[in-house]
């Protein structure tokens, strides 16, 4: 349960990231210092991090609308409104709505990259150094010292057909012990697991597993087809594999 709050918010985009639009009540504003942000009751916009960046979206209340363009993390998780945009106070019923091109977007990188670090941890035995994310495009970082000939065209090839396999996406809640005693859980060279009571664990079945605060789609083949469109050297151990959505 308590990685379904964040402070004072119910994160539905844990519950389910399929939700794009919902009711909720003005938790805390200060209407005399927008920029300090709105806390809601319930909330689906995901508030960036793992290389995710935050979902956009509005608030709809009495008529007026309140865009949201940023987020801030800190004891509670705070949405940030455009400059100038009316803010609802403290109890005030609003709607929520996110910007589903850019969240939808952002799953199917999101869940491409974890099909990319699998499958190159699986043929390659080598663990992710670094990664980001814009909408549609990523990159990640490996500990690969070398890359065979036709490197690049054989990772695309690899990733697309574990896509065209379209593996289930299954997200869950374990307890720290049970998480730990995943082999692999960490595939982030030198970074340790959470040190939280409970762990969300997202496993591309038979593919990949990882802690994980990220929303992804619910099964591979709804990425679409990948390109890889760059292989880089960025220093002696580390290649950089860029990737984009091509569908
Ligand atoms: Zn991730």
């Amino acid at each position: 349960m308590s990685v379904e709050f964040h402070g004072h918010t119910h994160r539905l985009d844990w519950a389910d990231p399929t939700v794009r639009e919902w009711d909720c009540t003005v938790v805390w504003s200060d209407p005399a210092d927008p920029e300090a942000g709105i806390v809601l009751d319930r909330s689906a916009f995901y508030p960036g991090g793992g290389g995710q960046p935050p979902d956009y979206g509005v608030l709809l209340w009495q008529g007026v609308t309140t865009r949201i363009i940023g987020t801030r993390k800190g004891d509670d998780f705070f949405l940030l409104p455009a400059p100038g945009d009316p803010i609802p106070s403290a109890g005030t019923a609003v709607r929520g709505a996110l910007d589903d091109v850019r969240r939808s977007t952002l799953m199917r990188t999101h869940s491409a990259l974890h099909v990319l670090c699998g499958t190159v941890f699986r043929d390659f035995g080598v663990l992710v150094t670094g990664g980001n994310m814009e909408p549609g495009e990523a990159r990640m970082d490996f500990n690969l010292p070398e890359v065979p000939p036709g490197f690049k065209q054989l990772i695309e090839d690899t990733v697309n057909k574990e896509i065209l396999n379209d593996r289930r996406i299954d997200v869950r809640v374990l307890s720290k012990e049970a998480a730990y005693a995943i082999p692999g859980l960490v595939r982030t060279q030198g970074a340790a697991p959470p040190d939280t009571p409970e762990l969300r664990i997202v496993e591309i079945v038979g593919l990949d597993v990882q802690a994980d605060g990220g929303t992804h789609v619910a099964s591979t083949g709804q990425i679409g087809r990948i390109e890889v469109t760059k292989v880089e050297n960025k220093g002696k151990q580390n290649r950089r594999v860029r990737i984009r959505l091509a569908d």
